[in-house]
Formats: C-alpha cells, structure tokens, sequence
C-alpha cells in the first residue's frame, strides 16, 4: 500500500535495477523489465443490496509474458493502489521464472473490502471484473488466481461470468477454483505448505531440525494458516500468531509459550482470518500489539500478510536472537530492511521463491484444466514439493556459487530466464 512514501512499486523497481547492473544487462532490457507490458484501469459499477450502485475501481496489471500467459492473483483491498498491483505483477514474473513454470507475470487488484461487503455484492464485483476485463484474460492470455481476501468462491463467479460471456467451457481461465469445479486437490495448502517445504530444505543444508525451532508467523490467513500447519506437523513450535481485528481496526498477537494449536485457533478464526481476541483469551493465549510478532525470542519469523511488514522502522526491533526469515507474503521486506538484516547475517529465503507454491499449484490446475482429468491429492503434493525443492536448491546453489544472498541469487536467475526470452523472441 503507498503510505507515507512507501511505495511497493519503486520497491520492485530498485531491487530490479540492482540485479540488472550486477548482470549488466542491457539498456533496451532494463527499460522493458522494469515497467509492465500493459495495463488496464476499470470502474466496476455495481448494484448495492440496500439499493443504489457504487462504483468500485480495479486493475489488471500484466508485467510480462515472454515465458507463457501472465499468471497472478486478483486481490480485494480497501487500500490497494495502482503501485502496489504494477509491483505484484512485477513480482510475479520473477516468481514465475524462479519456479521454472511456463508462465509470465500479473495481477490484479479491486479497491474494496470484503469484510463490509455481502456474499451477493462480492458476487457482483467479481462478475463486473470479468465484464471489463473478459478481453484480455484467457488461457492463453493471462490467468488470474486468488490473493489477498479473495477465494476459490470468487474465481468460480468469475470463471463462470468469462464462461457465458464466451459461451463455452473455459476452465483454464482461472486457477484456485474449487475442487469439483475445475480446481486442483492441494490448491488452497499450496503456498503455506511451499514456505514450509522450502523451510526444510534450508534447515537441512544449515544442519538444524524442525524439533529445535521455534516461529512467530504475521497474519492467519489462508497461507499462514497452512504454512503454520505444516511447520508444527514437521515438529516446529509455533509460539505467536498475529492478525487482524476487525472490530479495533488494529492487528493483534496471539502468544504462547509453548506453542499455539493450530486447530484451537482456526475454529475461533472467521473466513479472513481474524482470531476472535475473547475466545482466544479464554483459550489461554496472551494478547500482545500487533508490531509485536517480530518482537518475540523466535529463531524464525514468517511474514505471511501483506507487503512492509519488516521496514527501516522496525528491523531493529527484530531480536538478536532470530536467525531465519521465510517469507508467505508478497513484498514484505524493503530494500532498506533487507540490507540490515543483511549485515546482521540473517538467512533470508526471498519472498518470491518461498510462497510460489501457490502459483506453482495454479500451474498444476491449468495442466489438469487442459486434460481434464485431475490428480490425486498426493500426486499434487508431491510434485508440488519435487518443484519447490530444485527452485529452492538452484537458488542455493547459486548463492553458494556466486557469494550472494539469496535474493540476489533468485533474482539472477529470474531476470536471466526472462531477459533470455524477450531476446530469443526477437524483442530486444
Ligand atoms: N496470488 C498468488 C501469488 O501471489 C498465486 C498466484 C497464482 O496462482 O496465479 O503467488
């Protein structure tokens, strides 16, 4: 969100540019690379439930699409921006490109908030979407997804809207559908289970065991949910959870020693994954500010909600004691931070490596879209972490190779991959 200069998109731009001096790449790529290829502006008019119409804004973001259809999520905030969409889309073709699937960057963006909204206006939104974009989505064109306090209820109105607008099956138009309805078995655990497989490959290669590791993870949604399942299931202890409240308006830290239960805290947790903070309180758990889930005497933080999470303002509040960051949000690290924690030899495993399990998933889905026919559960996992884990691992490798973080060494191969593609194409 652009708040008192923080701006995701120069965010994007400047890591981008750093990584395009280091390769040396040339002007004509840089200028391509650093902006997207299109984007479009819409208002969405859409009929009220108490009557009257409000008319919400959205875009649609498409970065690049030199390795495949763009591909990305479709986000519903009340603070989203123009910027904040043009760098997610940025982000995904790194992503995309790093996750070696055959697919570009985008995403998607409605100014509103679903909390306030009913189930039919929600509806409405999606369909509206669909009516002002119809012509530039497609299988073949760019496949949107869920983010952000979207679901796969969303991408089925959606889906269904492109459907009889083009009067036909189209189910490759849109990835984390429901199971039944076009979408794949594991879509919705993908990202959460990604961070975590990527986790333990890094424990691995840093000799440590999920046994002795304990996390505080930020926000309670659908990624943080399953990435905090798979971790505890591993044998991490996971002592803080921190979301929103609706009610204050305000983030909260749900804390306990020795380590939350998972499925305690899911059954007092409503569908945008806000905790309930009076049954939270009864269950035991101590209530603590937001800010403070990086405050706590972890070795792992996983930041799992939204973009500036960790920031020049508060890094240095991050105990000396924390050694590992593993990322299920988008953009939650600024350059400024990253740095820092740099200097301080954290092992930071970047964003668009760690939670592109997600997209990785919606990859999967578009290929059972195309067969129709759908693998099983297992089947999907396991590919799922057979593809997470040589991401991982090329990355590693590279940093080991290169004497690099690990962001560099993501964002190197990423860019290579795409700048070597608008070149065999004959772009540049
Ligand atoms: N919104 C998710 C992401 O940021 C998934 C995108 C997709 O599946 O296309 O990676």
């Amino acid at each position: 969100m652009t708040e008192d200069g923080y701006n995701p998109y120069k965010m994007a731009q400047e890591q981008f540019d750093r990584i395009a001096e280091k390769l040396d790449l040339e002007e004509s790529l840089r200028e391509l690379l650093r902006e997207p290829i299109r984007e479009y502006h819409f208002n969405l008019p859409v009929k009220m439930d108490e009557g009257g119409t409000k008319v919400f804004k959205a875009f649609r973001v498409q970065h690049n699409d030199a390795l495949g259809p763009c591909k990305g999520g479709i986000r519903f905030h009340p603070e989203e921006t123009i910027d904040t969409v043009r760098a997610l889309a940025m982000w995904m073709t790194w992503k995309t490109a790093v996750a070696d699937l055959p697919l570009g960057g985008g995403k998607g963006g409605v100014i509103c908030d679903p909390r306030e909204l009913s189930d039919r206006e929600q509806e409405r939104i999606c369909r509206e979407y669909i009516k002002a974009i119809n012509k530039n989505i497609g299988p073949l064109q760019d496949v949107p997804a869920p983010d952000v306090m979207t679901t796969a209820q969303h991408m089925l109105w959606m889906m269904d809207e492109y459907e009889c607008i083009k009067g036909g099956q189209y189910p490759g138009v849109i990835t984390g559908k429901p199971e039944g309805k076009g979408g794949s078995k594991g879509r919705t655990e993908a990202t959460g289970y990604g961070v975590i497989y990527v986790l333990r490959e890094l424990l691995d290669e840093i000799d440590r065991d999920f046994e002795e590791i304990t996390a505080s993870i930020q926000g309670f949604g659908n990624v943080a949910q399953h990435a905090a399942e798979l971790f505890i299931e591993y044998g991490g202890t996971l002592v803080s959870v921190s979301c929103w409240d609706q009610e204050d308006k305000k983030a909260y830290c749900y804390y306990r020693e020795d380590g939350v239960c998972i499925d305690e805290l899911r059954s007092i947790t409503d569908r945008y994954g806000s905790i309930d903070k009076k049954k939270a309180k009864e269950r035991g758990y101590e209530q603590f500010p937001g800010d403070d889930w990086l405050k706590h005497e972890v070795d792992l933080l996983i930041p799992a909600a939204l973009e500036n999470a960790i920031n020049e303002d508060n890094v240095d509040d991050i105990p000396s004691c924390v050694e590992l960051i593993v990322s299920g949000a988008n953009g939650p690290i600024t350059p400024e931070a990253d740095e820092i924690l740099e200097d301080r030899d954290m092992i930071v495993v970047p964003d668009f490596l760690a939670n592109s399990g997600g997209v990785t998933c919606s990859y999967f889905e578009q290929v059972q879209n195309n067969q129709n026919y759908y693998w099983p559960k297992d089947e999907v996992l396991e590919k799922l972490d057979n593809s997470m884990t040589k991401a991982f691992h090329e990355v590693w490798d590279m940093a080991q190779e290169k004497d690099v973080r690990m962001r560099d060494a993501a964002y190197m191969i990423s860019i290579n991959k795409v700048a070597e593609a608008c070149k065999a194409r004959g772009w540049i």
